[in-house]
């Protein structure tokens, strides 16, 4: 067996965020600006071919978790039949997938046979205007029919991911909380981050999530609580319900030294923290021709160069791609 990826701060890569698109259907406020063409040419994404070849090299040296991501993963073509490639790799104990549901009804029966097993669907109001403000124009009747088709066809556990901001949504969390404990849903309450110009001023209508859940522990008793799935998120479950909400604090309280992820951008980009700079291109490499054992020893030494940590809170005008560019 070959040893596992680790890097130099001692932490165990396990997890890829495979964004497969930069594009997205929607254009929410604190993430891609209203009006932005310039996306990535489809010419230089990486083929379903390059992208399992990675993967599979990826699983052989430990991975064990892929997140399909964008941009809005579903808005690029037959994500269904990639997910089911990435689903047959034999090492990869988990398969998963971030969207925004716009498109969910139509495919979540492929992709749940495909293997995707559970999905985040983020949701940052349930009020159809401010969904549309948020959003650039989205329809959140798509979206609950996207959530409806995802349980009705098994994809579990659900979670809702929902950017909390200041004088946008914070005044809609209680009612998140009794929407997700009726559709057995989890809940999960993220931090605005600086990302590009978008998140950076979105970043004005910044909220600590301590504040948050002081304010939550008034109305609900919170229990302290776990959740699998290898993330950061903080747990508490809501006292009489199954309702689990997961509180993640980029800024507030960062979880750097537990992170076990880096994330591959659709044009083969590999980015070794979501705050840094930091980046390795395997486009080129996977053109050239390289070998199965010049591929690993690509991801090894990029590992070996990841940033011990974020710094949205030192720099916060460090990061000038949108999060849609890097693969939320
Ligand atoms: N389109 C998919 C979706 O909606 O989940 C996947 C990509 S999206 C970029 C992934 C996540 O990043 C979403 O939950 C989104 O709310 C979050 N996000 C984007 N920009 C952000 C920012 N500046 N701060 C915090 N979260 C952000």
């Amino acid at each position: 067996m070959e040893p596992r990826l680790t890097d130099p701060f001692n932490r165990a890569i396990e997890y890829v965020r495979l964004s497969v698109t930069d594009r997205c259907d929607l254009r929410c406020t604190y993430c891609l600006p209203e009006g932005f063409r310039n996306f990535g040419e489809p010419e230089h994404w990486l083929t379903f071919d390059e992208i399992e070849r990675v993967i599979r090299a990826f699983t052989e040296l430990g991975v064990r978790r892929v997140r399909l991501t964008g941009g809005e993963p579903l808005t690029r073509r037959h994500l269904p039949e990639l997910a089911a490639r990435l689903g047959a790799l034999p090492q990869l104990e988990d398969l998963s997938l971030s969207t925004n549901a716009v498109r969910l009804k139509k495919f979540a029966p492929a992709l749940r046979q495909a293997g995707v097993r559970r999905v985040n669907v983020s949701l940052d109001s349930l009020r159809p205007e401010r969904f549309a403000a948020i959003t650039g124009g989205g329809k959140l009747d798509k979206v609950l029919a996207g959530l409806a088709a995802a349980k009705a066809n098994g994809l579990q556990p659900v979670k809702i991911n929902m950017v909390v901001m200041k004088d946008v949504n914070d005044d809609e969390i209680e009612d998140m909380v009794r929407y997700c404990i009726e559709q057995d849903f989890t809940l999960r309450l993220i931090e605005t981050m600086p990302m590009g110009d978008t998140g950076r001023s979105a970043s004005g209508h910044y909220l600590s999530l301590e504040l948050v859940r002081q304010r939550l522990a008034e109305k609900f008793e919170l229990l302290p609580a776990v959740m699998p799935g290898g993330g950061p998120a903080r747990y508490v479950r809501v006292a009489g319900t199954e309702l689990r909400i997961g509180f993640i604090t980029p800024i507030s309280q960062h979880f750097c030294a537990t992170c076990n992820r880096v994330r591959l951008a659709a044009d083969g980009v590999l980015y070794l923290c979501l705050g840094q700079d930091d980046k390795v291109e395997l486009r080129p490499l996977l053109r050239q021709g390289a070998d199965d054992a010049e591929l690993k020893q690509a991801l090894r030494a990029a590992i070996a160069h990841k940033p011990e940590r974020h710094e949205f809170r030192e720099q916060p005008q460090k990061i000038i791609r949108f999060m849609s560019q890097t693969g939320g």
